[in-house]
């Protein structure tokens, strides 16, 4: 690293080494150009560090915890089990590391010989930043650059962060598992989070603002969540808002409103997931290049993701859509294959959408709503988990894959899935609406029996008037 005020020229500088950036630096060197990656933190961003992969893990620690307690139904009875909290963190954490650490990213920027640097980016001009961090710092001369600066968690100013009122940063990283827990949010973090721990026996009161828990998805999905949730015990108030909080040493009391009624609940933690903010304010010096911000303090950006300086690209977090790694990635190779002048661009005909909640919902593509204001006649296909043979010896008869087609053209538009694997099952309907697939090309296409992926041939049938096995 160059000490000092000259400047070192590089073809591509990213910040922030998320999902989106890093992504975005291994392309780029790979088409051929010299890298740069900044980042602050660890390589791995939130997804990797703090996001989807921790909080996975939890879940599925939990699940396995839950799966040993209740299989008594399938003939299963086990005595004496326990978790050691300790363990289950310092498992998940060993996930983090063989990801983040020299073998997983650090690997791969090394044989893709990206350089990294660890430490701050700050702009100084639209060519040029400085990177630093307490030992060195050095300025760079570039020709392209991609911010891929990532996003932190919203802070309500009733319920500031610290002690005893989270965010899913430090809920993934308790020590013990609370006795009870709040949460303020019933988005996916949220529910994700609390559903984990309500498992490993923690008393949970969610407090959504809306009608329904998940909001971004339909009630006919939902509703097998909430049920789910309130067999264990947890608590579920719709239309309430968060006002204020009282802390003891021992625990936090909230006081919320429900249609203009005050209530209190009070609990060990409270967990605040009410959504995340972009960083695109404070020490990037974005003010100092003059970038056009769309709403939220999100980046505006093209169908290349290059910004209002051309050759200045934005992707992830920070820029509108979705706050989720699979787009910040695929913005990633857009920008970098743009930059390298490939005529990419970015396309979300459908991004797929999952919540990793027990059952598992996922979407693709348009909802039966939106397909209608589209102005689609719709096909429907839909086919429960409990008229297939592998979901009842799976033990898992709950749910249900629902199909939207365009009756004329026969092309599938959308799908839906509650239920078991739903997030694994959503692969094959995102392929299908990119390929442009109809309902009949995947009716016609031999799925493997016994498999829960039969259930996708099925509702196509369904949605033709054709079905086999309802
Ligand atoms: C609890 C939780 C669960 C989640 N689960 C899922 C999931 O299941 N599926 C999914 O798709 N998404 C999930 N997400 C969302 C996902 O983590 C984000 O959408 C994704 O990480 C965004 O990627 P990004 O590259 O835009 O930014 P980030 O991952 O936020 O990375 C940005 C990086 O930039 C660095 N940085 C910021 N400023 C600077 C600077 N000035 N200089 C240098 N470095 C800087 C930061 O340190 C950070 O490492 C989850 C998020 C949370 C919080």
């Amino acid at each position: 690293m160059v000490v000092g005020d000259a400047s070192v020229e590089i073809d591509v500088l990213v910040i922030g080494a998320g999902p989106g950036g890093y992504v975005a630096a291994i392309k780029a060197a790979q088409l051929g150009k010299s890298v740069l990656l900044v980042e602050k933190d660890t390589v791995g961003g939130v997804c990797l560090n703090r996001g989807c992969i921790p909080s996975k893990a939890l879940i599925s620690a939990a699940h396995q915890y839950e799966a040993a307690h209740e299989s008594s139904e399938i003939g299963i009875t086990a005595e004496g089990v326990k978790v050691d909290f300790s363990k289950v963190q310092a498992w998940k954490d060993g996930i983090i590391e063989q990801m983040t650490g020299k073998r997983g990213i650090g690997a791969l920027l090394k044989k893709n010989k990206v350089q990294l640097f660890n430490g701050e980016a700050l702009f100084i001009n639209e060519h040029e930043a400085r990177v630093f961090n307490d030992n060195e710092t050095a300025r760079y001369k570039f020709n392209h650059c991609i911010i891929a600066t990532g996003s932190r968690p919203i802070e309500l100013k009733a319920f500031p962060f610290g002690g005893r009122i989270l965010s899913s940063t430090e809920a993934l990283s308790l020590k013990e598992i609370p006795q009870s827990l709040i949460v303020i949010g019933g988005g996916y973090i949220g529910v994700e989070l609390g559903q984990t721990y309500a498992k490993f026996g923690t008393k949970v009161t969610i407090l959504e603002g809306s009608d329904h828990i998940l909001p971004g998805f339909e009630k006919e999905l939902t509703k097998l969540v909430a049920a789910r949730l309130k067999n264990k015990n947890v608590d579920i108030v719709t239309e309430a808002l968060a006002q204020s909080c009282e802390k003891t040493d021992s625990n936090v009391t909230v006081t919320y409103t429900v249609k203009g009624e005050e209530k209190k609940v009070t609990a060990d933690y409270v967990l605040v997931t009410v959504g995340r903010r972009p960083n695109t304010d404070g020490e990037l010096g974005l003010d100092l290049i003059n970038l056009e911000m769309g709403e939220r303090g999100l980046i505006k950006i093209n169908e290349k993701c290059q910004t209002s300086i051309p050759h200045i690209y934005a992707i992830g977090d920070i820029v509108a859509g979705p706050a989720l790694a699979h787009k910040a990635s695929y913005e990633a190779k857009v920008a970098a294959e743009s930059i390298a002048g490939l005529p990419s661009v970015i396309d979300y005909k459908c991004i797929p959408a999952v919540v990793f909640s027990d059952p598992e919902i996922a979407s693709v593509g348009l909802s039966e709503t939106e397909a209608k204001a589209a102005g689609h006649t719709v096909a429907i296909g839909k086919f429960p988990y409990v008229a297939n043979g592998r979901a009842l010896s799976m033990n898992s008869p709950e749910g249900f894959v629902k199909l939207v087609g365009d009756k004329e053209t026969g092309l599938l538009l959308g799908a839906q899935i509650v239920g078991s694997e739903a997030s694994n099952l959503i692969a094959e309907l995102g392929l299908a609406i990119e390929m442009g697939a109809t309902l009949e090309d995947i009716a016609l296409t031999i799925h493997a029996h016994p498999t829960l992926g039969e259930m996708v041939m099925e509702a196509s049938e369904v949605g033709l008037g054709q079905p086999i096995h309802i």
